[in-house]
């Protein structure tokens, strides 16, 4: 440690984890501090579940995620920060729609996430019922929820809107976004702006009319020329956490090697790895899904909390056709399906519509979701039977080939972090125990504080200037 006077681990490569390690070295750097930071990440690959597959013949398929909510900034800055700046593209934007009872129906337009904004599109749908209707209209009337504590995002919904309204649309896209039970996901974790909106307008529909929607505002813009909400890049989200990747000082990145142990003794904290070698520090970003956290650090009874945290196994399946061979899409981006479906798919982007530069002229690209709580046994089949379940499924709506030209079938197992009624507390608890037990460790990452990319880079970023904050004193 010559001339070092601190040193910092970073635990895992993921997205939140590099940021972390991204925005400490180059403060280190810019400012000359005498510091260290070191990066472990136990695959042989930085990114965690930004993968991309860039074929050959110009398909370019993401494994896991594949758009980043615009409206964060946290995401935008570091890709600007990194060089990515002039590869950013932004989706198509086009109808979706939700499939209920074996029909395509589109999203009515002006909801946002799912709680109508603009009375015509509502009552012309014909998604919901004219009971279904006339009950999401007590929502007027209905008094705002009482309790000051957390409730489910479901529990909050049917309370507002009524069943069909929940079932027909909001789940199908909250879950989509979650892969989560919207009955067991707590509101203040996920969307505690809706609270606000009903505190404030006493109304769901009277304050997202009323603006409480915060729709981002293009002066100038016509309604055809809409801009996407999302982004990522010509060459694929790969290729950014590649680009944060390349910044980072040489010799002070770990592959392939475990953090199986940290013990903390005088001031500082002991990070033992798997190969036998082990690091004094300073200061621990763990950046590692909530499940690894209590192993890593046994004798701390407060994180017990952390291992009924469940966690839902998902897997993404790309189809590629040639775009002649398919029935027609028309000018739609893609669905997501109402659990009233049986269908094994949670949801399809047709990709090459969504995203034009991910699949060459002339070809199509879908890509399908499955897996969520109480139906994750199918994350575990085989290959061909999985791509059979979701063909069969995407048969119900639109005319497809016998076999597709190829498919890549990719298992997220316990991927998506469930935040649970009482999520904010529980954490809240952990942290406070943490700063008195732990001083000068931080947790960051999807498990913690939104699991969306913009999320987990701000909670990177964050992590970051605390560990600097407290270097400094
Ligand atoms: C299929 C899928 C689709 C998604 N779609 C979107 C989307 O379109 N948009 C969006 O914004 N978000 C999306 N998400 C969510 C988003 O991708 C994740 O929440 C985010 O990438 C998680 O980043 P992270 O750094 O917190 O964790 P991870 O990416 O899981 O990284 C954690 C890292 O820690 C490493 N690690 C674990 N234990 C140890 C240890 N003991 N020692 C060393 N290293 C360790 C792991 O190997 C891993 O690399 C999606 C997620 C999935 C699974």
């Amino acid at each position: 440690m010559d001339g070092i006077k601190k040193r910092v681990a970073v635990i895992g490569g993921g997205i939140a984890g590099l940021t972390a390690a991204y925005y400490l070295q180059k403060e280190i750097r810019e400012k000359n501090l005498p510091f260290e930071c070191l990066l472990f990440e136990s695959s042989h690959r930085l990114g965690g579940k930004l993968q991309t597959l860039v074929t050959g013949d110009g398909f370019v398929i993401e494994k896991g995620p594949d758009s980043i909510l615009a409206r964060k900034p946290a995401a935008k800055k570091l890709a600007e920060e990194v060089g990515m700046g002039d590869r950013i593209v932004r989706n198509a934007t086009g109808r979706s729609y939700v499939l209920v009872d074996g029909r395509l129906y589109p999203v009515p337009e002006g909801t946002v996430m799912g709680v109508p904004t603009r009375l015509w599109p509502f009552l012309t749908t014909r998604l919901f019922s004219i009971t279904g209707k006339l009950r999401a209209s007590l929502d007027l009337v209905l008094p705002r929820s009482k309790m000051e504590k957390d409730q489910s995002l479901g529990a909050f919904f049917r309370r507002r809107l009524g069943d069909e309204v929940v079932d027909n649309l909001i789940e199908p896209l909250l879950s989509g976004i979650y892969a989560g039970d919207i009955d067991q996901l707590s509101l203040m974790a996920t969307f505690p702006h809706f609270y606000d909106v009903e505190q404030k307008y006493g109304s769901l529909i009277r304050g997202m009319f009323r603006g409480g929607a915060k729709r981002p505002k293009k002066p100038g813009k016509e309604e055809g020329q809409k801009e996407g909400q999302f982004f990522t890049f010509t060459t694929g989200l790969q290729s950014f956490t590649e680009a944060i990747e390349r910044r980072l000082m040489d010799g002070t990145v770990f592959k392939g090697v475990r953090v199986v142990k940290i013990a903390a003794g005088d001031g500082r904290y002991e990070v033992f790895l798997n190969d036998g070698e082990r690091f004094v520090v300073d200061s621990i970003v763990l950046a590692v899904p909530h499940s690894a956290v209590p192993m890593l650090l046994k004798e701390y009874d407060f994180f017990a909390p952390l291992q009924s945290v469940p966690s839902t196994s998902v897997a993404t399946i790309a189809l590629a056709f040639s775009e002649r061979d398919i029935g027609p899409v028309g000018t739609g981006t893609g669905f997501v399906i109402s659990r009233r479906n049986v269908q094994s798919i949670t949801a399809c982007t047709w990709a090459h519509k969504k995203w034009p530069h991910t699949a060459p002229k002339g070809k199509a690209l879908l890509r399908c979701y499955v897996g969520r709580p109480g139906d994750e046994e199918i994350v575990d089949l085989d290959d061909e039977t999985i791509v059979r379940l979701v063909l069969d499924d995407l048969r119900q709506v639109m005319d497809l080939p016998v076999k597709p030209e190829f498919s890549v079938v990719t298992r997220w197992k316990d991927a998506m972090p469930q935040y649970t009624v009482g999520h904010k507390e529980r954490l809240a608890k952990i942290e406070r125990e943490m700063e008195i037990h732990l001083p000068n460790v931080y947790l960051a990452g999807s498990s913690y504080r939104g699991l969306g990319i913009p999320d987990c880079i701000r909670q990177g970023e964050e992590a970051a200037e605390k560990v600097i904050r407290s270097f400094r004193g």
